[in-house]
């Protein structure tokens, strides 16, 4: 793979489309920047140790955005100590309530994810557009289907996604109107198919960085596929700056899928790869316990490393000699090849620490 502009470029994707860059703490998003990996936290705000506790886990597994909610006044209270122990930098999520945008402003945060249609009176927007410019925070215009304008109601009803793409324009216009334009935008619906529209029609008519995600997505199976769909159509066309997978479970999967996703599209790296077979009637072994613990160990290990973890002898040598590492399962004994070459066969008993000795070795 080659590596371009801090990605790994590849013929699945179309060169990235050209988008203005903004800068959120240290983190550079779109321009040249790769495809960053965003997710947002859980808990309570306002419970300033589980929120942290939170955020550095998310930040563990790679996410290089956080996103918190500040929907009330406890939330704002406990973002300085958020901001100045989290290691990576934080987006301030605010709905209706100027008042909380300004807070967050005034607490430090790195970005503002706001409505500027539910942010209400326009001297209201002007009064964050002002302070957001004079901390240099930039803007994110979440349209998001569910809470679009009443005005734009009988515009979804006939085109869904131009609704989505004509609200953003509007909202991107309002914050120009006050003299900002260090923005980003977001186009959510929870249908993956007017995620892609409305994202495709944006980019046509606007160098202003996307963050690409389905909302309410649903559950970790059903809502990684549907998000996955929309962001790998979009993604391989080019489109989309940043990415959040939004899950019903623990948002530490969120940033994991993502990174899956990106790293399978040449977009990022991500992790080690770990193949393993789907089992048959022939499995020896329990594979989906032995392919976790794997990937368990080898989450380290440099992306470009290959595992692969065979039910049976019957693929194992196959797949073996594509791995740097591979483990194929027999009756009494698992055979342990190393680039293709079956390096040695030892009992099953011996196998977790053979498992911790042979993944060392490809560090
Ligand atoms: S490797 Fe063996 S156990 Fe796994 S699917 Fe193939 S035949 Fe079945």
């Amino acid at each position: 793979m080659t590596q371009q502009n801090g990605r790994l470029g590849g013929p699945v994707c179309r060169p990235r489309r050209p988008t203005r860059q903004i800068r959120v703490g240290d983190v550079t998003i779109g321009g040249d920047a790769p495809v960053r990996v965003q997710s947002m936290t859980t808990t309570i705000t306002g419970n300033v140790e589980a929120t942290l506790a939170q955020i550095r886990e998310l930040a563990t597994a790679g996410a290089e955005l956080v996103r918190v909610t500040v929907n009330d006044e406890a939330a704002a209270d406990a973002l300085p100590r958020l901001i100045a122990e989290s290691n990576v930098p934080l987006v301030a999520d605010v709905h209706y309530d100027h008042k909380l945008a300004l807070a967050s402003l005034e607490a430090g945060i790195a970005k503002l994810r706001i409505n500027p249609g539910n942010i209400g009176k326009k001297e209201h927007v002007r009064e964050v557009a002002a302070a957001a410019a004079d901390k240099g925070v930039p803007i994110r215009i979440g349209v998001n289907k569910g809470s679009l304008h009443r005005r734009y109601e009988q515009l979804a009803e006939l085109d869904p996604a131009g609704a989505l793409v004509q609200s953003a324009l509007d909202e991107i216009e309002t914050l120009a109107g006050v003299g900002f334009t260090d923005v980003a935008v977001s186009l959510k619906s929870s249908d993956p198919r007017e995620v892609v529209e409305a994202c495709r029609r944006f980019a046509a008519r606007s160098d202003v960085p996307q963050h690409l995600g389905v909302t309410e997505a649903g559950t970790l199976l059903a809502g990684t596929s549907r998000s996955v769909a929309a962001m790998s159509v979009l993604l391989s066309e080019g489109i989309g700056d940043t990415v959040r997978i939004s899950l019903a479970d623990d948002p530490v999967h969120e940033v994991t899928a993502a990174f899956h996703m990106l790293q399978a599209l040449g977009l990022r790296e991500g992790f080690a790869r770990v193949v393993a077979c789907p089992t048959c009637g022939r499995v020896e072994v329990d594979v989906v316990a032995l392919a976790t613990r794997v990937e368990e160990l080898a989450k380290d290990l440099p992306p470009d490393r290959v595992i692969s973890v065979m039910g049976c002898i019957v693929n194992g040598p196959g797949e073996a000699k594509a791995a740097d590492l591979g483990i194929a399962a027999g009756r009494t004994k698992v055979a342990i090849y190393r680039k293709g070459v079956l390096h040695r066969n030892i009992p099953k008993d011996e196998l977790e620490a053979v498992l911790l000795e042979e993944i060392e070795r490809l560090r």
